[in-house]
């Protein structure tokens, strides 16, 4: 049994899990979300009525909110609402495990830093699977000693924990994986209708292409195209899997770091404006990535 007490901000489809994981690895957890009912939904946690209640008098302090402005309100506060940068004692560490821009994170590591509080980004890889199986990867940004004391509270949560550099880094590398992913999943779909309008069997196609240069992650465990592979989004209507609305909110800050750095992803950008026009065709926001697929093969839709 640890003596660790750790609060956590943020209980909806990856926050829920994570924290029912942190009771189960022995820690006194301490859970708030907007939603009550999410609040009441994490067994063995303690409940709160309020972000400042889960903050106070702990060791760590873990957030998983949708985006950059939530976790900047909720650390460095509003007009009218304090921020919880004035709740927690000095030496507490914040590990905030949203998906967020990299400037609003270091500009709340900043923040925090000047309160002597200590803060990692740590955003995660694997999904809801990862996160009820405690399988997430945790891609961490910020100091050395940060990093070595979130270590053992990642560890109840995951299995692979990476160190990617400074404060916002883990958002960075999380950003650059992603987008390349985006690339992957429409290119592969891209040569997967190619094939098929020219007479090929997808599954001959896949098969081929697995084990030759084109081989690929979204080809290779993901294929996008029905009938091709079991127990993949594609195989059950494009369900169950990363949705279009998520990618798409990844491109959107990987556009964003892009423009920040004056950096040149015409790839991503072309990426990001295939899943625009994918969701807007085919209200896919909340289907499975996988189903860009649609947009090369529209026939697809209507079978
Ligand atoms: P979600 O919308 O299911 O959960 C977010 C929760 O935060 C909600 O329950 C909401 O009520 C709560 N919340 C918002 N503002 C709050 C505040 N001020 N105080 C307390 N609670 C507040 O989102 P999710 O799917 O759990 O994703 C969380 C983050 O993880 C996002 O940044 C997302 O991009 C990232 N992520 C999600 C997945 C996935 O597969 N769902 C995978 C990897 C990363």
């Amino acid at each position: 049994m640890t003596t660790t007490t750790i609060g956590f901000i943020g209980l909806g489809n990856m926050g829920g899990p994570m924290a029912a994981n942190l009771v189960k690895n022995g820690f006194t957890v301490k859970v708030f979300d907007l939603v009550p009912d999410l609040v009441a939904g994490v067994a063995g946690a303690q409940g709160c009525a309020s972000a400042d209640e889960a903050a106070t008098g702990v060791d760590v302090l873990i957030s998983m909110l949708p985006a950059g402005r939530h976790v900047k309100g909720l650390y460095l506060g509003g007009e009218d609402t304090r921020g919880l940068l004035e709740v927690l004692n000095a030496g507490t560490l914040i590990i905030d495990c949203s998906t967020i821009d990299p400037a609003s994170a270091q500009s709340v590591a900043a923040a925090a830093a000047a309160k002597n509080v200590l803060m990692v980004d740590a955003p995660v890889s694997g999904g809801t699977a990862g996160a009820i199986n405690g399988t997430l990867t945790f891609i961490v940004g910020g100091e050395t000693t940060a990093m070595y004391m979130a270590r053992p509270v990642l560890e109840a949560m995951g299995a692979n924990i990476f160190h990617a550099g400074g404060a916002g880094a883990g958002q960075i590398a999380k950003i650059c994986n992603n987008m390349l992913l985006a690339i992957l999943m429409t290119g592969t779909a891209e040569a997967l209708a190619l094939g098929v309008e020219n007479g090929l069997d997808p599954a001959v196609l896949s098969d081929i292409m697995k084990v030759s240069s084109g081989g690929n992650w979204a080809l290779n465990v993901y294929n996008p195209y029905p009938g091709v592979m079991a127990d993949v989004p594609a195989d059950r209507g494009y369900t169950g899997g990363f949705l279009v609305d998520l990618m798409r909110k990844d491109l959107g800050l990987a556009m964003e770091t892009a423009a920040a750095s004056a950096s040149s992803v015409p790839m991503g950008a072309l990426a990001n404006n295939l899943y625009q026009v994918h969701r807007q065709t085919h209200d896919a926001g909340a289907l499975d990535f996988s189903s860009i697929q649609w947009l090369y093969r529209p026939e697809l839709k209507r079978d």
